[in-house]
């Protein structure tokens, strides 16, 4: 079996949020299973091509959109994770600029649409030149949801999956955009209820097989959460096909034992690193370093439904309580004004970095006590996968895959808080509970202890993913 997986990131080189991670740790988990894996993604500007080793091939070509031939070259380098093949398309005019989706200010670049047709056009054009071999193509996303029916109205003998990490995002697409894509593709699209179309949807329509990165998300898209009600028909007649497939999280790059970005390692049976990771945290953040009081962590993109509205209400109150609070995060510019007027508030207790930081995303982590996610809902999540992995014990709404993977905490059994309404009052009883609990020394070690002893690499979910191949 020969796969390629597509995304428009792929970690260390390209993130923009748990794409990123996945695409950059389950090919490595299917390596083992598989003839042969490979990753193809967008040269963006950003990325440090000396860093990672990254040189360019003698593959090249052009791709027609619209009036236009716009020419491609291609780049490669090997996953750090292990001898898998990363691809990279390099083109100036839509790749060469820095960021992915967005200008620095969280505006979304005016050309996106364009720029997914050209990546996706790369890839059925190298999938025609075999420059690689393929016999599974497993695609991420709206911006890879063309593919599908590409691949098949052109006969090829490729099977595609198509996995949906959010199905928030659809890439619509107008008509008029549609026919910058060659004629043979441009006529065979659906119309949604707004009468343009979507590239989400089409992956779902198009695909051999379709999931989403938990089964708890699988089963809230079936049951219409947050679906319009075109969409939902249109999930509703691939269920046949769909599944749910919790993600893995990659137990090299977050370990807690040998994590690269912190000062001081620690495990389950040595909780001490953990502690100095705190001071550290708390000293580099500009607050309080009592260690006593607890300090909860957050990391995330500034976005409505990762409970933001929720959070901001509740900060001076628990503050008054005596805890601590870190958040990192980019996006909405409204959020990161509410976060900053929190800090001036209480300079010594609320801190805010204002941007995406990897080293401190992973001190977070390791030197935080909780960590807050009450999404509104999630598909999957990783940072609570990182936090239990860590230590830090999560404080999560009962949805998606985040109900999937923290179990309630009771007195000596659970793993992390969660509440089951996405409300003011259930986050604010179940950040008390945690809080209380934590002043409960040898409750608190135990569930730290359980925790960190669960198993989230990838091993199981990469085994599912092989059955899907298995078309
Ligand atoms: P989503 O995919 O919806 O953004 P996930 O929890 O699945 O949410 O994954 C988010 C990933 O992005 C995690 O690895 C998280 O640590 C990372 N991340 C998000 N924002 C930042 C940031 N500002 N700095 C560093 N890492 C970030």
């Amino acid at each position: 079996m020969n796969i390629l997986f597509v995304s428009a990131e792929v970690a260390p080189f390209s993130k923009a949020g748990g794409l990123a991670d996945v695409a950059g740790s389950l090919p490595g988990a299917l390596t083992p299973y598989a003839e042969s894996v490979g990753i193809i993604s967008p040269l963006y500007g950003h990325i440090n091509k000396k860093q990672f080793d990254i040189i360019a091939t003698e593959v090249s070509g052009e791709v027609a959109l619209g009036m236009e031939h716009i020419p491609y070259t291609m780049f490669m380098a090997e996953h750090p994770n292990g001898s898998i093949p990363v691809w990279f398309v390099s083109n100036d005019r839509f790749f060469a600029r820095n960021g992915i989706y967005t200008k620095a200010d969280g505006e979304g670049f005016k050309d996106n649409i364009q720029r997914y047709f050209f990546f996706q056009l790369v890839v059925l054009d190298l999938l025609n030149k075999r420059v690689f071999d393929v016999d599974i193509l497993h695609c991420n996303d709206h911006h890879t949801g063309l593919l599908p029916s590409m691949t098949k109205s052109l006969d090829m003998k490729i099977k595609s999956i198509f996995t949906i990490h959010n199905f928030l995002y659809h890439g619509h697409f107008s008509k008029e955009d549609s026919k910058l894509l060659p004629d043979v593709f441009s006529g065979s699209y659906t119309l949604t209820q707004w009468d343009n179309y979507s590239s989400l949807l089409e992956g779902i329509d198009n695909a051999d097989r379709v999931n989403t990165v938990s089964p708890g998300y699988a089963r809230e898209l079936l049951a219409g959460d947050n679906v319009d009600a075109n969409s939902l028909i249109r999930l509703r007649y691939a269920e046949h096909k769909f599944s749910g497939i919790v993600n893995g999280i990659d137990t090299k790059y977050w370990d807690p034992e040998n994590d690269q970005y912190t000062p001081h390692h620690f495990s389950a049976e040595s909780l001490e690193g953990k502690l100095k990771n705190k001071i550290e945290l708390l000293t580099s953040m500009g607050l309080d370093t009592d260690v006593k009081a607890p300090v909860l962590g957050l990391i995330s993109r500034l976005v409505e439904n990762k409970g933001f509205p929720l959070i901001v209400k509740l900060l001076d109150e628990f503050v008054k309580r005596g805890v601590k609070f870190v958040f990192l995060g980019s996006g909405d510019p409204i959020i990161a004004a509410q976060l900053r007027k929190a800090c001036v508030k209480h300079p010594r207790k609320i801190a805010f970095d204002d941007g995406f930081n990897e080293p401190l995303a992973h001190l977070i982590e390791a030197g935080s006590d909780m960590f807050l996610m009450p999404s509104r809902f999630e598909p999957c999540g990783l940072n609570q996968l990182y936090s239990l992995r860590y230590g830090t014990i999560p404080i999560v709404n009962n949805t998606g895959g985040l109900g999937d993977t923290v179990e309630n905490w009771q007195p000596g059994s659970g793993t992390g808080f969660v509440f089951d309404s996405y409300d003011l009052n259930s986050l604010r009883a179940a950040m008390k509970r945690a809080i209380d609990t934590f002043r409960l020394k040898e409750e608190w070690t135990d569930l730290i202890k359980r925790g960190m002893s669960k198993d989230f690499s990838w091993d199981q979910s990469a085994k599912q993913y092989l059955n899907l191949y298995e078309i």
